[in-house]
């Protein structure tokens, strides 16, 4: 049997899984009783007064029960996945054997996922400026907001270092990959596995099969313990949700709702445009390619994580979408590292809302800077939940509005991270669906 069809075969054993025993119902309902427990729990909404719930500590310490299933799945899924993603663009490179082909696939899809995402930054901010969520929020509702969440969150305050633009290209070769695992740095490390991708076809192919050979072991290896990781999903998805309704309550959305809106709103221009891209450029029924990638759009809005959906990606990018591997094994592994169209929609709405909010007038240059800024950190954020609120303190930062903004918005991220993590994912399989028909 050929290295090829084994990992095919692994592939498979590793994820049929989820059609087989109904994962995405079983999410379904873990998110539907994580929300209802999680209501019944609040001291504000539910019982929890009544159950001893009225102290900060005593909600934190339970919302951290809660969402210990979740935390578990995350760090499970967390501690596989560099390797995986690694492995996944070697071997997509390595695999397709040619030079010419991987150099055309590079040379159309980095246009192609900077153009989405630009468009994606642009109808967020377009819609910010026309919804204006910042200007309508009542003063003393939002410094109420701003002080509960630095109490029970705490800010993420990280922030790229000052580097010049030379040092930031040159940065993107990592002298050291190890590291850049340390780091988490992705953009690093896909730049590191594309390059022995290249080199892996360019000598002897029996010199380079044991590294090949040790991709493939890799990848089935993660690939198995995400199967794993998977067991306790609906569990994980109950917990994290259960925990953040507690936290957070639906208080917390109705005094930034209008700000949440747009993001929303955003998203499913998003949807539309990937609607017509599959029309128009993948020439493919748009309604049939949405219910294909239903399960994994399921999986993405309760993990997420573009990281975690990945490996069902592939999967359905192949077995529904019927994508060549060629294809879908090189495109997506990439796409989830670097095209977060969801993500950068995001971020342009939230910098928009929170420049309202602290009335700060921004200049032409400065959206521009805004969008291109969007667009590199979007590149460099890891597919894991959560970290888009962190990289997007960096852009804030180079608009001048104060970082605290953020706890402003930390209430509603959760939910919003979901829904912007599907449209990541959404984005990869278009993008995928339009290079499958366009290089043949
Ligand atoms: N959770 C997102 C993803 O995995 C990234 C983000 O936080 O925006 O795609």
């Amino acid at each position: 049997m050929t290295d090829q069809s084994n990992r095919a075969i692994s592939i498979e054993e590793s994820t049929h899984f989820i059609m087989d025993q109904k994962l995405w119902l079983k999410i379904l309902i873990g998110m539907a009783l994580g929300i209802i427990t999680g209501l019944l729990l609040s001291p504000t909404e539910g019982y929890g007064l009544s159950l001893g719930l009225d102290a900060p500590h005593a909600i934190k310490s339970t919302a951290q029960w809660l969402s210990l299933p979740g935390t578990i799945f995350l760090s499970m899924i967390k501690m596989v996945i560099i390797p995986l993603i690694i492995c996944s663009i070697i071997l997509g490179i390595a695999q397709s054997n040619d030079m010419g082909f991987v150099g055309k696939i590079g040379a159309t899809l980095i246009p192609y996922f900077i153009f989405t995402t630009a468009i994606s930054i642009a109808i967020g901010i377009t819609l910010a400026n026309i919804i204006q969520p910042g200007a309508m929020i009542d003063s003393t509702i939002a410094q109420q907001a701003i002080d509960a969440s630095i109490q029970t969150k705490g800010l993420p305050t990280e922030t790229f270092s000052e580097l010049s633009i030379p040092e930031r290209i040159s940065n993107l070769i990592p002298s050291n990959p190890f590291k850049s695992s340390v780091n988490s740095d992705m953009l690093q490390l896909v730049v590191a596995a594309i390059i022995t991708g290249l080199a892996l076809i360019a000598i002897p192919s029996a010199t380079g099969k044991p590294i090949k050979e040790l991709c493939i072991a890799g990848q089935v290896l993660a690939m198995k313990i995400i199967s794993w990781a998977m067991l306790i999903a609906p569990y994980a998805v109950f917990g994290l949700l259960a925990s953040t309704t507690l936290q957070f309550g639906f208080q917390a959305i109705e005094s930034v709702g209008l700000y949440a809106a747009t993001v929303l709103s955003g998203l499913l221009c998003m949807i539309i445009i990937y609607m017509l891209i599959i029309a128009l450029a993948a020439r493919s029924n748009p309604l049939t390619f949405l219910s294909n990638i239903r399960e994994v759009q399921l999986l993405a809005f309760s993990t997420s994580s573009s990281g975690a959906t990945m490996p069902f990606s592939i999967q359905a990018a192949e077995e529904k979408l019927k994508l060549r591997p060629q294809i879908s094994r090189f495109i997506i592994p990439l796409g989830t590292t670097i095209n977060m169209d969801g993500t950068a929609l995001y971020q342009g709405v939230a910098t928009i809302f929170l420049t309202q909010f602290y009335n700060i007038e921004l200049s032409i240059t400065q959206t521009v800077m805004l969008v291109i800024t969007t667009i590199g950190a979007s590149i460099g954020t890891p597919g894991v939940p959560g970290v888009g609120l962190v990289i997007l303190a960096t852009i804030l930062t180079t608009v001048g509005v104060p970082p605290e903004g953020i706890a402003l918005i930390l209430g509603v991220d959760r939910i919003l991270d979901m829904c912007r993590t599907t449209i990541n994912v959404t984005g990869d399989l278009a993008a995928a669906s339009v290079l499958n028909k366009w290089l043949k």
